[in-house]
């Protein structure tokens, strides 16, 4: 199957492309990006024959109905990696938690978080086609906090891939910075911008623009690609766990096949709920994909009033910093699924030059027709995490936002899987204030208090973090990143 652009095509650009030119060139005409020209379609009859499978035969088998151009020996090596999650067997556990409500935990991968999920067999494919071709590739990576970890452990020491990761000094837990600065291979650079997300992101900005920069990597033969989530290579994998998911509840006697059911997601770049969205298009009984956001609301506000407004501008900082976003960047895949690609360039090139856009009346119907959605504050998160602990179930402060739309949006009697993108170890300051009250813990104090409290262990990859030793240890101003990083390459 080949991939076809969400603005349309600029006659600059191949008309469609396939998987692999996608994957390593993920920016399409106009700044758009690349979606399959059609969806598979899966119907019943593939839910019924994977009710017994692994994860890993579902993966494989619903990759394989996308046809797209990676060897199978490829594909095999790539969904292996699942095999590094806690339970081999089940790297997707789905956790009953009260009636109708079941959480699926998509963060048992190496790096504690639901990138995983998608960046490990990710990093596998990207790395054996830039074999293929015999090129090499260089992947920029602004990170919040998640992203960063995720990538540094996929791509480190595969050949014709080299990573550097740019975090905000000011802006990660001490868990999550530990993840990256302690990650050693030839292959990876890891920089402390000073500031929070948005000076690691205008850095990386800056960088992207430098002509100097540009001359240099091509005089050292070595081309840019992104391992964001824009990068359909990652959306597809995160197609496989919706999948999963409903087959769980099959499996668990919670529904019969064909029953829709509610697939709940805390969103920031909607990749995660993109997922969900496909899932849905290639046939998934789904009744509605709740969005889950935090107090930056504005998924919220587009799905309930048809508007994107980013003219204010202000990003606030909330304790589920993942779902810290303005500009979102998987929208854009929904639009041209509803609406088409000249419509979606229009919509677009509003947002550009006016940081708004207006869905029409019709739009919005179609819009709502799919999501609904809500958001939940910090301090109403903490009252979730206090009162879901309370009942057994130990959560982050991303997954707490589910229980908010679990209570608003979803009709009570239908079951709902939310999901849960983050295990407690990599906020634990945020979780500790909300079980003991304790308040500006660092992690490693907060992490045996949640660990005493909730008598659950701390996983040694999170403990023996601690211990290990500083590879990357330089913290610099954006005006001298290009220098770092061309010393390194
Ligand atoms: C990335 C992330 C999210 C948001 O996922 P999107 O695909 O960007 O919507 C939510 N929670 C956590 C913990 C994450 O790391």
């Amino acid at each position: 199957m080949n991939f076809i652009e969400t603005r349309g095509n600029d006659a600059t650009h191949p008309l469609s492309v396939t998987f692999s030119e996608a994957i390593l060139s993920p920016i399409a005409s106009y700044g758009g990006l690349y979606v399959p020209q059609t969806l598979p379609q899966l119907g019943e009859d593939f839910l019924k024959k994977h009710i017994s499978s692994s994860y890993k035969e579902l993966a494989l088998d619903m990759l394989s109905t996308f046809e797209i151009d990676i060897e199978h020996d490829v594909l095999e090596e790539a969904v292996a990696l699942y095999d590094r999650f806690d339970d081999p067997s089940n790297p997707v556990p789905v956790v009953k938690v009260k009636k109708n409500l079941y959480v699926s935990e998509l963060y048992h991968g190496p790096t504690r978080a639901f990138k995983d999920m998608a960046l490990q067999p990710f990093g596998k494919i990207l790395s054996s086609v830039a074999q293929e071709k015999a090129e090499n590739y260089l992947i920029l990576a602004a990170t919040s906090g998640d992203t960063g970890p995720a990538a540094l452990e996929t791509f480190k020491n595969q050949k014709n891939i080299q990573v550097v990761c740019l975090y905000p000094a000011n802006g990660t837990s001490d868990v999550q910075r530990l993840q990256m600065v302690t990650e050693d291979a030839s292959n990876l650079k890891v920089i402390g911008i000073k500031g929070n997300f948005d000076d690691a992101q205008s850095a990386l900005k800056y960088l992207l623009a430098s002509q100097s920069f540009k001359a240099a990597l091509k005089e050292k033969n070595i081309s840019l690609s992104a391992a964001n989530s824009v990068n359909f290579g990652r959306i597809i994998f995160q197609i496989v766990y919706h999948i999963h998911n409903y087959l769980e509840l099959v499996r668990q006697g919670a529904i019969t096949i064909g029953e829709k059911i509610y697939l709940n997601v805390p969103s920031g770049n909607f990749g995660n709920v993109l997922g969900g969205f496909y899932a849905q298009n290639m046939g998934l009984p789904v009744e509605k994909l709740v969005i889950s956001s935090n107090e930056n609301n504005i998924l919220t506000r587009l799905i309930q009033t048809g508007v994107y407004d980013i003219r204010e501008g202000d990003l606030k900082l909330t304790t589920s910093p993942a779902m810290d976003i303005l500009k979102s960047s998987n929208v854009e895949r929904v639009l041209f699924s509803l609406y088409g690609a000249q419509r979606t360039r229009e919509l677009m090139a509003d947002l550009d030059a006016h940081n708004i856009y207006t869905l029409s009346e019709d739009e919005l119907k179609k819009l709502q027709e799919v999501f609904v959605a809500d958001y939940c504050s910090d301090s109403e998160g903490k009252e979730y995490i206090k009162s879901a602990f309370n009942d057994g179930y130990l959560m982050d402060p991303h997954t707490a936002t589910c229980f908010k739309t679990f209570d608003t949006k979803s009709d009570p009697k239908i079951k709902s899987v939310i999901y849960s993108t983050a295990e407690w170890t990599k906020f634990s300051p945020v979780i500790a204030n909300a079980l003991t009250g304790e308040e500006n813990a660092v992690d490693s104090v907060a992490l045996e208090a949640i660990s005493k409290e909730a008598k659950v262990e701390i996983p040694a990859m999170i403990k023996g973090l601690f211990d290990k030793r500083i590879i990357h240890d330089s913290v610099i101003e954006k005006e001298d990143i290009e220098r770092e990083i061309l010393k390194f390459l």
